[in-house]
C-alpha cells in the first residue's frame, strides 16, 4: 500500500486527498481539508522524530481509516441513528432544489465540506426564529448553506457570502439561479478577514446584520468572532461550524487522533474555551454535523 498526498488547491485552504493505492491497483480516496498556514505551522512545530511518526503512521494505516467526522454517522453513535434523523426529520422537509444540489455534489471530491443537511435544517430554523433578513456567510464552497439561507430569508433579504474559491461557488450557482434567489446574494471572492474589516469601515454596517454563519478556516475563528460581534446586531446570532472537530476536542492529547485532525485541534479547543468565557454572547454547542456553536449577541 502506498500513500500519496495531493494538494488540489494552491493558496489559502488546501483540500487534500489521501489516495490509498492498494497492491491490486485499487484506489481509495480519503478527502480532508486543512489550511496551508496551519499545515506549515504544525509541521514546523514537530520534531523530526514526530514527523516520521506521523507520516509513517499514514503508511501503516488500514485502508479503512477515515477522518473522524467524515463517516456517515457524523458525531452520533451509529450510522443507523444518523440515518434515522435524516430520513425521519430532515430529508422529508428539505427543499427539492437543495436536495438536487446535495445530490449533484455528492461525487465532488470535497463533498464532505458541505454543511450537513441536519445542520442546515437547524440554521434555517434559527433564521426563521430571528426573522433574519441580512446575513453574512464565511465559507461558501458549493453553496449548500448559502442556497438554504437564500431560500429561507425574505425576497428582499441580503447575504454577503465570502469565499476564496469562486470555482466551487460556480458549481452551485445554477441551483441558486434556478431557485430564483440570486438577487439576494452578494458573493465576494476573497479572504474573509479583509472583507469583514472593509465592511466595518462603513459605520452603517455596524450592528446591521441579523445572522452570520462561519464555516471556514479554524485559525481565524477568534478574528471572525471579534468582527462579527460588531457587525451582527444585539440579539442577532452567529453560528460556528466544526466546533467539535470530529470529536477530537475531547482528547487530552491529539496524538491518537488522525494526523489531519491534529492540525487545527488546538485552534478549535482554544476557540471553544474563548467562546465559553465570552460574556458578550449566550451560547449553545450542539452535536450536529461536525459540532456547531450558536452565539447570541447580548450586548
Ligand atoms: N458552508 C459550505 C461549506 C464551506 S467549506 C457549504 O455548506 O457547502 C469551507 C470553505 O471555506 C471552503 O470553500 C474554503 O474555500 C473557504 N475558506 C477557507 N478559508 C477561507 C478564508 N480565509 N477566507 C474565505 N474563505 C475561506
Amino acid at each position: 500500500m502506498e500513500v500519496i498526498f495531493s494538494f488540489t488547491q494552491g493558496s489559502a485552504p488546501i483540500f487534500m486527498e489521501e489516495k490509498l493505492l492498494h497492491s491490486e491497483n485499487k484506489v481509495e480516496h480519503i478527502p480532508f481539508v486543512c489550511f496551508v498556514h496551519e499545515l506549515i505551522q504544525k509541521l514546523h512545530s514537530f520534531s523530526h522524530l514526530q514527523l516520521q511518526d506521523i507520516f509513517g503512521g499514514f503508511a501503516e494505516m488500514e485502508p479503512t481509516a477515515k477522518v473522524v467526522s467524515c463517516g456517515p454517522s457524523g458525531l452520533l453513535q451509529s450510522d443507523e441513528l444518523y440515518n434515522y434523523v435524516l430520513t425521519t426529520s430532515v430529508y422529508p422537509r428539505e427543499e427539492e432544489i437543495l436536495k438536487e444540489l446535495r445530490e449533484t455534489i455528492a461525487n465532488h471530491p470535497q463533498s464532505y465540506l458541505a454543511t450537513a443537511p441536519d445542520g442546515g435544517q437547524f440554521i434555517a430554523l434559527l433564521l426563521k426564529l430571528l426573522n433574519a433578513k441580512k446575513t453574512i456567510e464565511v465559507g461558501v464552497f458549493t453553496g449548500y448553506s448559502l442556497l438554504l439561507t437564500a431560500l429561507t430569508i425574505p425576497h428582499d433579504g441580503k447575504i454577503i457570502a465570502i469565499d476564496v474559491d469562486r470555482e466551487a461557488y460556480e458549481i452551485g450557482l445554477p441551483f441558486i439561479k434556478k431557485a430564483n434567489v440570486e438577487h439576494k446574494i452578494d458573493f465576494i471572492e476573497s479572504q474573509a478577514l479583509p472583507v469583514l474589516d472593509k465592511l466595518l469601515e462603513n459605520r452603517e454596517n455596524e450592528s446591521s446584520f441579523d445572522f452570520a454563519y462561519v464555516d471556514a478556516d479554524r485559525a481565524n475563528l477568534k478574528n471572525y468572532h471579534e468582527r462579527l460581534l460588531m457587525l451582527v446586531r444585539v440579539r442577532g446570532v452567529i453560528v460556528y461550524d466544526n466546533t467539535l472537530w470530529g470529536g477530537t476536542v475531547a482528547l487530552a492529547d491529539p496524538s491518537s487522533a488522525h494526523p489531519i485532525r491534529q492540525f487545527a485541534w488546538k485552534d478549535t479547543i482554544e476557540f471553544n474555551k474563548m467562546i465559553a468565557g465570552d460574556l458578550r454572547v449566550d451560547i449553545s454547542q450542539v452535536a450536529l454535523g461536525d459540532g456547531m456553536t450558536i452565539c447570541r449577541r447580548i450586548c
